[in-house]
């Protein structure tokens, strides 16, 4: 019986991956992977057999329950096999399910983390998410409920937090600054939606939690983060004087 390894793939960037990661990639035999796990990544996996489970919201989706079931099916007969997941398999990334059904089945498995969406976004940004006066916590969340969930509180964790990071949740920015500013947190919040972070066609805008559902509407189709929180008060300032500087130079013109 083999033995089965969930591994973080990081954000995107091939560079981002562990050498841990790595190593089991080229040894594997059989490898399971995301949508938005980078090409390359996959390839180092040279001698797996390589089956695509991509999952992206809206996108065409594998049942998850049939994913465990080959994840199962996989380890009686591979000696090495990777799940690889984008970012960090344990955070949105539904590992708990995995790994259930890997114990209720006796099968041997292990988690290699990887770097979530929201450190690569702070990366490139070079914007620390937290900040010794300014942000002492960082809440990961997501205002995304899947089918038979009952509603999480989201807004709650977000009102409560000095800086949030909000995974799948560019396409409800309406909603969710709607529901946070209807809930109290400032409409001037300094937000960032960063699309694609770590990749070379990734894209950053700044505003404020008003602005959020503008800034939602003109990103592409990249998955995308929002970022919350007095730690970019300077990202949105600079932004605003360049944008008053832009305006002032059309009035004088
Ligand atoms: N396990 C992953 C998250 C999976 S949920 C992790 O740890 O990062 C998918 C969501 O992650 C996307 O909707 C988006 O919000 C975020 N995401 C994943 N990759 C991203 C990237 N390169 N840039 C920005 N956001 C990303």
């Amino acid at each position: 019986m083999g033995k089965v390894y969930l591994v973080g793939a990081g954000p995107g960037d091939p560079e981002l991956l562990t050498l841990k990661a790595a190593r089991l990639l080229e040894r594997a035999d059989s490898v399971f992977y995301d949508a938005l796990v980078h090409p390359e990544t996959v390839g180092l996996a040279a001698r797996a057999e390589k089956i695509a489970v991509g999952k992206r919201c809206h996108r065409h989706s594998t049942a998850q329950r049939f994913i465990n079931k080959r994840l199962v099916d996989a380890a009686q007969t591979h000696e090495i096999v990777v799940r690889l997941k984008g970012g960090d398999p344990m955070l949105f990334g539904r590992a708990q399910e995995e790994i259930d059904a890997l114990r209720d089945a006796g099968i041997e498995f292990e988690v290699v983390p990887g770097i979530t969406a929201a450190l690569a976004a702070s990366a490139q940004i070079g914007v620390s998410l937290t900040r010794r006066g300014t942000s002492r916590n960082v809440v990961f969340v997501t205002p995304r409920v899947g089918e038979a969930e009952s509603e999480s509180d989201w807004a709650s964790s977000v009102l409560g937090a000095d800086t949030a990071a909000i995974y799948m949740g560019a396409g409800q920015a309406e909603a969710i600054a709607a529901t946070l500013v209807a809930r109290g947190r400032a409409a001037g919040t300094p937000v960032a939606l960063v699309e694609s972070a770590s990749l070379p066609d990734s894209r950053v805008r700044y505003g404020t939690l008003a602005e959020l559902p503008l800034i939602a509407a003109s990103a592409g189709s990249g998955p995308a983060v929002i970022l919350l929180g007095e730690v970019l008060h300077e990202k949105l300032a600079a932004q605003q004087e360049v944008a008053r500087r832009a305006e002032a130079r059309v009035v004088a013109a």
